[in-house]
């Protein structure tokens, strides 16, 4: 698919003025050398700096369904973002100058929370952690939970199903959404706001939509699925010798636990040595729990994440029953409970301080792949294989939702090595080799960040040519023009 041929120059004006009188004058930001808009224009882990020619933020449903018309006859593309904290390059301009970036973020308010339904509706540009808020307010739980819930939308969460830390117990997004509005590439709008649990008539818009990284149409508001709110929670550190023991302790966990069973984490020692290095403060309460500061980290560290509902608890002792067990069956090494709120907090900062430690450390060649979870062992033990032959002496950074068999598997120049020559030199050949041995124990490529533009190509050269064939032919008959964020996700 090519892109949307651009304007004449002076057509720009026009558009701009046109716009301005939509959204209201402050609503258009044009970059400049002074003000660049970096936060808009450039990705979270600063690999792609685009040029817009707008930033253009409506403030209602409405507004964004006649920017789409206004940039559909001027014949300029739109690229939507959120919070822009995408891993994969999908929410920032291409270079052009002659894209508009259609911020959603001023459509951030909560429209209703319908308890006796468990459900809520939600505008496109709340913030992730704004919607759990609301959904705590009324004593409910909003389970959906990433380390970026305090800058991503749920818009964004939407477009990219995003999956974060609780998918074990309560799925992806798009397993907490009921309803979907939405405006088309031509400027019309769909309202598919149901709150239904069935709804069996036809084509499924809604799934079609989530996930499509705003190539299909434009998310403006959501009805989402609420859960009773747990009364009680409760997370371990629990240390362990190889994978393949935290695979079993999972399963173990997984039969005596049932449902309680939340998250289960799990951060190799190098990985964890990285966060402890760059972000001591936070990631060294939680270190302390589990090791004396001077002796050894485990091989690999799980975080272990439980909760509980209803008045009488039995979780505390559950737990330690099922740690003992586990301990005497030789599944752990040693494991330690929370037993204050700043205990638990602890925990999980150490787990989510793991990307802006690796932010800090710089760039690295990033994967998020997910093979059937009684595999990730196999898929760790060859892919070190493999990458140690082709780039001896890289250090692997590993982490991930074990639960849903989804490693985060970055790999970091060798000690000796300037990292850009090592981007340059290795960077396609190591996610080759990372992407087939993935693809080979029958799991993907990309487990819950998406495709965007750093995966596109790759996709391409990987799924079927029916795959690719259909998905093209999804994105012709909704995007004929191929307006919306043109050169991303579909091959
Ligand atoms: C520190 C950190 C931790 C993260 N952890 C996780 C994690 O655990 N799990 C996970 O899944 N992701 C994670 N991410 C990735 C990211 O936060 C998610 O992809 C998030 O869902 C993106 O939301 P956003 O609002 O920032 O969207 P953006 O980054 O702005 O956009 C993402 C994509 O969605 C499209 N889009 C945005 N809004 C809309 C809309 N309203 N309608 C149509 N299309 C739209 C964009 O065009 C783009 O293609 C993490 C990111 C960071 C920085």
């Amino acid at each position: 698919m090519t892109a949307a041929p651009s304007p004449p120059c002076g057509q720009f004006d026009a558009l701009l003025e046109a716009l301005r009188q939509t959204v209201g004058a402050t609503a258009v930001r044009i970059p400049t050398p002074e003000d660049p808009l970096d936060a808009h224009q450039v990705d979270w882990r600063k690999r792609y700096c685009g040029q817009a020619l707008a930033i253009v933020c409506p403030a209602n449903t409405q507004e964004v369904a006649e920017v789409v018309r206004l940039c559909g006859r001027h014949r300029v593309s739109i690229v939507p973002q959120g919070g822009n904290t995408s891993l994969v390059g999908g929410s920032v301009p291409d270079d052009s100058g002659q894209q508009i970036v259609l911020n959603l973020q001023r459509l951030n308010r909560v429209l209703d929370v319908d308890a006796a339904n468990l459900s809520m509706t939600v505008q496109a540009g709340c913030l992730l952690a704004d919607v759990q808020g609301a959904a705590d307010a009324a004593g409910l739980l909003f389970p959906l939970s990433l380390a970026s819930e305090g800058s991503c939308t749920i818009g964004g969460n939407l477009a990219t199903n995003a999956g974060g830390t609780q998918v074990l117990r309560y799925g992806t997004a798009r397993e907490l959404c009921l309803g979907l509005e939405a405006v088309t590439a031509q400027g019309e709008i769909w309202d598919g706001l149901k709150s239904l649990r069935k709804d069996n008539t036809g084509y499924d818009l809604r799934d079609l939509l989530i996930g499509s990284e705003g190539t299909l149409a434009i998310i403006t508001a959501a009805t989402l699925r609420l859960y009773p709110r747990p009364t009680r929670h409760q997370a371990a550190l629990v240390g362990c010798d190889s994978l393949a023991q935290c695979v079993s302790l999972l399963q173990h966990t997984r039969t005596r636990l049932d449902a309680r069973l939340t998250g289960f984490e799990v951060m190799h020692q190098a990985t964890l040595a990285l966060a402890l290095r760059h972000l001591p403060e936070q990631a060294q309460a939680a270190r302390a729990l589990l090791t004396p500061a001077d002796s050894e980290l485990p091989t690999w560290t799980v975080l272990l994440d439980t909760c509980d509902t209803g008045p009488s608890s039995t979780l505390t002792q559950d737990l330690e029953a099922l740690l003992d067990d586990a301990h005497q069956q030789g599944l752990l090494s040693r494991a330690v409970l929370s037993h204050t709120d700043g205990q638990y907090r602890a925990m999980w900062t150490l787990r989510e301080s793991i990307p802006m430690a690796e932010k800090m450390e710089g760039h690295m060649v990033k994967h998020d792949i997910a093979v059937l979870t009684s595999r990730v062992p196999t898929f760790v033990a060859q892919a070190e294989a493999a990458l140690q032959q082709a780039v001896p002496g890289c250090r692997i950074v590993c982490f991930g939702h074990l639960g849903d068999g989804n490693l985060h598997y970055n790999v970091q120049a060798p000690a000796d090595m300037a990292t850009e020559t090592f981007l340059a030199q290795h960077e396609s050949r190591i996610h080759a080799l990372v992407y087939d041995l993935a693809l080979s124990l029958g799991g993907t490529m990309s487990a819950e960040h998406g495709i965007g533009q750093l995966k596109r190509t790759e996709l391409g050269q990987r799924q079927s040519a029916t795959r690719t064939a259909w998905m093209r032919a999804i994105k012709q008959a909704l995007d004929p023009e191929n307006r919306l964020n043109p050169g991303r996700m579909v091959p």
